[in-house]
């Protein structure tokens, strides 16, 4: 099966034999992939004149009625898209679901909130502002949605989700989109597209997708699209430094990469609620898809007289962790994607273990279950300490895109802030501690560093909504080296997609302007 592109209007198989898309616990062959002869730039143009003002003309409300459709086509073929993610991703179902049920629950989100804005199609930002004595000449700004396309460039780790929360904003917003996902998921990606076109979903140009290499796509960028890339640091700075998108000042957010921490308090000795609720929250991140999210706890940071007691805690229940072939229903954690994310993993761990001490890592037995570990990316669940957080380099510098997490000791609150922000800017932070007043200094000084904050006591414990998962209502991204990205945080996500502009006038004429506009509030 050779997975078809959808540009211009029209299903259009690339040429050659394409890349290969595998199943990543039996090494079958399950797809293949191919860009090589399409038209980008035609596949663009489409976007900006076809689908563009279509979406412009309606408002928030009836844009936000278009998402409520795509939720529903996606929510009907469900089944499909977890048979399709535990083929291609080795996704037990649990893990799945985080994919597919939060691409379903963020698209409903934005269906929900979007209709709220009404019956107008561009925003009014704040209120009148004066510029003269005479109040008769004043200023108002708006935002209305870019006339391009919004370019949305996919990491592997989340073909449903990743396309849907950045297309739910963009969509509400009035832009068409174009979906690049990874090659080695974009199965996945590619039939709820199909899904969504063959419902009749959305308007001709609003949705396209291509499924392969991104070719000289960037080539054809202008200043009224946007590219909204998740990946690795380094695509990201090919991605910014591109020729276009220099030229046309091309606006671009990145989502990288991310060592995040979790930090236990102070006070919170082995046999507190924080204490538990920290290891439950350590196993769940390093174990949740295999650790493939950006998101995941790399860093454990620990007064130092705690660590091997958190380590102890860890080390017991990834013992108990099942890993192997997602179709045996023991199974609780699954494989890598592929091999070469597998080889990466493993070159990322010898780097680590130059500095660390190994925890837990399978030991010399580890066999996954009704596995071949020969055609099989598994990568077990590893723990690892390290002695000196502040003499490792690597601990804060190589991200293991796998089930591995690093305990480090700290001393002293103000050295556990330094620590956490040894990671150069991160995503998201979580603190665990019964210390009010901790819970709150520590929360503030991660702030700064950190794209989302996670601040837990025994009173949250079980209903927090976890330190790895992003909720559509909460900004995600972070900034330094996890990208320098905002998307999500409800209606704040739409300034990306929309231009800002002050308009110097009658005031009547901008009492007018403003009556038609959509308000924002957060
Ligand atoms: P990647 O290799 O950087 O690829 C990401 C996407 O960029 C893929 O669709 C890839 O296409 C595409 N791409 C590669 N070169 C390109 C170019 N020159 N121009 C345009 N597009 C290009 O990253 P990955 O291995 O898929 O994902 C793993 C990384 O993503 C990890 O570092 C992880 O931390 C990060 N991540 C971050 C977040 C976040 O929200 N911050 C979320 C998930 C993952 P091909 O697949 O066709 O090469």
């Amino acid at each position: 099966m050779k997975l078809s592109n959808y540009v211009a209007g029209r299903w259009t198989e690339g040429r050659g034999t394409g890349v290969a898309l595998l199943d990543p616990v039996l090494g079958t062959e399950l797809a293949r992939a191919s860009t090589e002869s399409i038209d980008f730039a035609g596949a663009l143009e489409y976007g900006r004149h076809k689908g563009g003002p279509v979406l412009r003309a309606l408002s928030y409300a009836e844009r936000a009625g278009l998402l409520k459709s795509i939720a529903e086509v996606l929510s009907s073929n469900r089944k499909t898209y977890l048979d399709i993610a535990l083929a291609n991703s080795g996704s037990p179902e649990g893990d799945a679901s985080i994919d597919i049920d939060g691409a379903i629950f963020t698209l409903k989100y934005y269906a929900r909130i979007g209709a709220a804005l009404g019956g107008g199609s561009y925003l009014k930002d704040g209120e009148l502002v004066r510029l003269a004595k005479d109040e008769a000449f004043q200023a108002l700004h708006i935002s209305q949605p870019l006339r391009g396309v919004a370019i949305l460039i996919n990491a592997f780790n989340f073909p449903a989700w990743g396309l849907w929360e950045k297309a739910s904003p963009a969509l509400l917003s009035g832009m068409p989109v174009f979906a690049k996902p990874a090659t080695a998921t974009a199965w996945l990606t590619q039939r709820m597209v199909e899904d969504v076109v063959k419902a009749g979903a959305l308007p001709d140009g609003a949705l396209s997708v291509v499924c392969g290499g991104a070719g000289d796509l960037l080539d054809h960028v202008t200043a009224a699209d946007v590219v909204s890339f998740t990946g690795s640091a380094a695509t990201a700075s090919r991605i910014r430094s591109h020729a276009a998108v220099l030229r046309h000042s091309t606006r671009v957010n990145v989502e990288a990469d991310s060592l995040n921490a979790a930090l236990l308090g102070p006070e919170a000795k082995a046999g507190t609620p924080e204490f538990d609720l920290l290891v439950r929250e350590v196993v769940r991140e390093m174990t949740v898809k295999a650790g493939q999210k950006c998101t995941a706890i790399r860093r454990i940071l620990a007064p130092a007289d705690q660590c091997d007691a958190v380590a102890d805690a860890i080390r017991a229940k990834l013992a108990k962790i099942v890993v192997g072939n997602p179709r045996n229903k023991d199974v609780r954690m699954g494989p890598l994607v592929s091999k070469s994310q597998q080889q990466a993993a493993l070159e990322g761990l010898a780097a680590l273990k130059r500095e660390t001490s190994v925890v837990f890592d399978g030991g010399p037995d580890f066999r996954p279950l009704d596995a071949d570990p020969t055609l099989a990316a598994f990568v077990p669940p590893t723990l690892l300490s390290c002695g000196d957080a502040l003499a490792a380099h690597a601990v804060h510098d190589v991200e293991v895109f796998g089930p591995a997490a690093t305990v480090v000791p700290y001393a002293g609150t103000e050295q556990a802030f330094a620590i956490a922000r040894l990671g150069q800017g991160s995503l998201v932070a979580s603190v665990f501690s019964a210390d009010a007043q901790f819970l709150r200094q520590a929360a503030v000084e991660l702030a700064e560093s950190h794209g989302r904050v996670l601040a837990v006591n025994a009173a949250i414990g079980s209903i927090h909504t976890g330190h790895g998962n992003v909720m559509p209502q909460c900004m995600h991204g972070g900034p330094g080296r996890a990208g320098g990205g905002e998307e999500l945080g409800g209606l704040r996500a739409l300034a990306f997609y929309h231009r800002r502009s002050a308009i110097q006038g009658p005031v009547e004429c901008l009492d007018g302007i403003a009556a038609q506009a959509a308000e924002l509030r957060y």
